[in-house]
């Protein structure tokens, strides 16, 4: 595995499938690695803790960065190419053009300004590595949908790829985020995706989702549409960890 540092010196040919990550990595990442190591001639992942998309600068200090054992993840994963550029890289002195994005309700209103940083460094990261394919995780739902509309507005050659959340074996879903959760924080975190799961059974979810929370405050439950999946979404926060998870409400994540 190649590890890039410089936009420069990537040298990317063949089917391309992208990987862009945070670092951090889990069981979550690694299988957008393996989904685009079988339908991809050549896999390149990127590590880098955007900025721009953090709106508290405390959530920006706080993010886990690992980059040794993330190297070593990815390339156990059969990724060809770590691109991972520094913030000067990416956001050189002069940088001044951004993607606007539609008001998306739900991560939108909870986070300002955050979908314009993932829309502007998600494009950014097209341009430079020119993917076929990019690959994506249903946890962050909202994100896959602001990018298969910006991919659509901006007709850009690319696909993009959802793939299923991953979870630990009591349902809480893997998070980068989940490093910072104390034991007893953890265990009411699980209230998170048991309210969800049943709540999609129910006539009106969100109402229902609200009210098996078990205490746990929501910033938003909402329905979040895929296009060609509708998800039951919600973000809570537990001490200082906000979470956010969603569970499929009807179609299916591709
Ligand atoms: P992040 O490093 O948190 O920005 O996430 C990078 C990619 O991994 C995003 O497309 C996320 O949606 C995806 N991802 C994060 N957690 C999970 C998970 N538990 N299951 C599946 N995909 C995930």
């Amino acid at each position: 595995m190649k590890v890039v540092r410089h936009i420069p010196d990537l040298h990317i040919s063949g089917y391309v499938g992208l990987v862009p990550t945070m670092g951090a990595l889990h069981d979550g990442h690694r299988a957008l690695f393996r989904a685009a190591r079988a339908e991809c001639e050549t896999v390149v992942a990127s590590l880098f803790v955007n900025p721009a998309q953090f709106d508290q600068q405390s959530d920006l200090a706080a993010y886990p960065r690992d980059e040794e054992r993330d190297a070593a993840t990815a390339e156990a994963e059969g990724v060809d190419v770590l691109f991972v550029p520094s913030a000067e890289e990416m956001y050189p002195r002069g940088f001044g053009t951004w993607i606007g994005v539609a008001d998306t309700g739900a991560e939108g209103d909870a986070r300002p300004g955050h979908f314009r940083g993932v829309a502007t460094i998600c494009v950014k990261l097209f341009n430079i590595v020119r993917p076929q394919r990019a690959y994506f995780g249903q946890k962050d739902a909202q994100q896959a949908a602001v990018l298969r509309r910006v991919v659509r507005d901006l007709n850009l050659p690319l696909q993009i790829r959802v793939l299923p959340t991953v979870r630990d074996p009591d349902g809480l879903a893997l998070s980068s985020r989940n490093v910072r959760l104390s034991a007893d924080e953890r265990a009411r975190a699980l209230a998170l995706p048991r309210a969800l799961l049943a709540a999609a059974r129910e006539a009106d979810p969100i109402a229902a989702a609200r009210a098996q929370l078990n205490g746990l405050e929501p910033e938003y439950v909402e329905v979040v549409d895929l296009g060609d999946a509708r998800l039951l979404a919600a973000a809570v926060r537990i001490g200082t960890t906000r979470l956010i998870d969603n569970v499929l409400l009807e179609g299916e994540i591709s």
